[in-house]
């Protein structure tokens, strides 16, 4: 017998190849007509040219940077502030997402998002920021963006490496949304769609990263996975990479693709009826082997010691994970949480007699 709450966000997406082309109808949406345009500095040109011929741009801040340092927010009011600026136009990924959502949080003003990784933080009222070196996460509707416009000819340019971390990192969000201790049965069909889409389609995109095809499903599941991730608690896996990014500052995206295998083979036993859905949306297998061997399809590293951690980092993460108390399927057991997190600082598959 079911039991449930759903309540959906409301979001307006326009989806597509070419979508670009509205943006000026999507800044009129959103009641603006002084649009400040917000990127990294990578991605500053790019960002440039995909609005040039917008008329309603009244400025471009190109200083976003990862986990939305509250310095560079500072430094973007300022220019929001002399540009008059109505609303905003993120263009490019979480980080940038991340900007937006917080000069929202403390304006009120309108987004536009156009997201160019998969990350999925245009889909949530979750928004990141680091002050002082210590992150913090806050959920708020007024950062929940009002329009995204999904554009999949902006993401042929990501590079390939990015493309399978991030698609992982959002397969990441579905997976812990099957077993949330909140989930309902629209996001677990999201979920499945969101995963087996993104699983299909990135080895894809590593073969022909220029396949508007793959990219094309990868960003569609890439919003299905956001949707999940904005809707519904998590557990363990996002818990244990925001210590392991916060702790040794590690790449966001890498540090979701080398931990869910070990996650999923960690929960695995006290969630079977999420597994037969992820393992269904895998095409077969154990879901956390299955998870493992997706990271070594797309190229990605698989062991956080290569990606920068310190071996002695393991025992100060194993502490962090289990300091504050948070909800997961399984109960959070130190050694069980230890030898997790060593499999994954040295590469190893995840627990076979878990991995089911
Ligand atoms: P990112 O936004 O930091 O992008 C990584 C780099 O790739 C940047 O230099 C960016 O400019 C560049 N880039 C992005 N798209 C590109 C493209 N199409 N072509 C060429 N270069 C491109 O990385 P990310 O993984 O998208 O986002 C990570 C951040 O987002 C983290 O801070 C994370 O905490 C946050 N996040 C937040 C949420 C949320 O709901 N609040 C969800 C997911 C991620």
């Amino acid at each position: 017998m079911r039991s449930f709450v759903y309540r959906g966000l409301p979001a307006h997406v326009i989806f597509g190849s070419g979508s670009i082309a509205r943006l000026a109808d999507a800044i009129a949406e959103v009641g603006g007509s002084r649009a400040l345009l917000l990127s990294t500095p990578q991605q500053s040109d790019m960002a440039r040219e995909a609005v040039c011929g917008v008329h309603a741009l009244a400025g471009h801040f190109d200083g976003a940077a990862m986990h939305t340092p509250v310095e560079v927010t500072e430094r973007a009011l300022e220019i929001v502030k002399a540009a008059n600026a109505d609303c905003l136009v993120a263009f490019g990924g979480g980080s940038t997402t991340g900007l937006g959502k917080a000069i929202a949080l403390r304006t009120d003003l309108p987004q536009v998002v156009i997201p160019t990784t998969y990350a999925g933080s245009e889909m949530t009222p979750i928004l990141g920021q680091t002050e002082h070196g210590v992150k913090t996460t806050l959920r708020n509707d007024k950062v929940l963006p009002e329009l995204v416009l999904y554009d999949v000819d902006l993401t042929l340019g990501l590079p390939v490496a990015l493309s399978g971390t991030s698609g992982i990192n959002a397969i990441a969000h579905a997976v812990e949304g099957l077993y949330a201790q909140d989930t309902n049965p629209i996001m677990q069909m999201m979920a499945v769609e969101g995963i087996a889409a993104l699983a299909k389609a990135l080895p894809r995109i590593v073969d022909g990263p220029g396949d508007l095809d793959a990219r094309g499903e990868a960003l569609y599941g890439a919003w299905l996975c956001g949707i999940v991730l904005g809707a519904v608690g998590m557990a363990l896996h996002h818990k244990l990479c925001h210590t392991l990014g916060g702790g040794f500052d590690l790449p966001h995206a890498e540090t979701h693709t080398i931990i869910l295998p070990h996650a999923v083979a960690y929960n695995a036993p006290a969630v079977p009826e999420a597994m037969v859905l992820l393992r269904g949306a895998l095409g077969g297998g154990a879901p956390a082997q299955a998870l493992y061997e997706l990271g070594r399809a797309v190229g990605a590293p698989n062991s956080l010691k290569s990606i920068g951690m310190p071996e002695a980092g393991v025992d100060a993460a194993a502490d962090q994970a289990v300091r504050n108390p948070y909800w997961n399927p399984r109960p959070i057991e130190r050694a069980a949480i230890r030898a997790l997190i060593a499999r994954a600082w040295a590469g190893e598959p995840p627990e076979a007699a878990m991995a089911t």
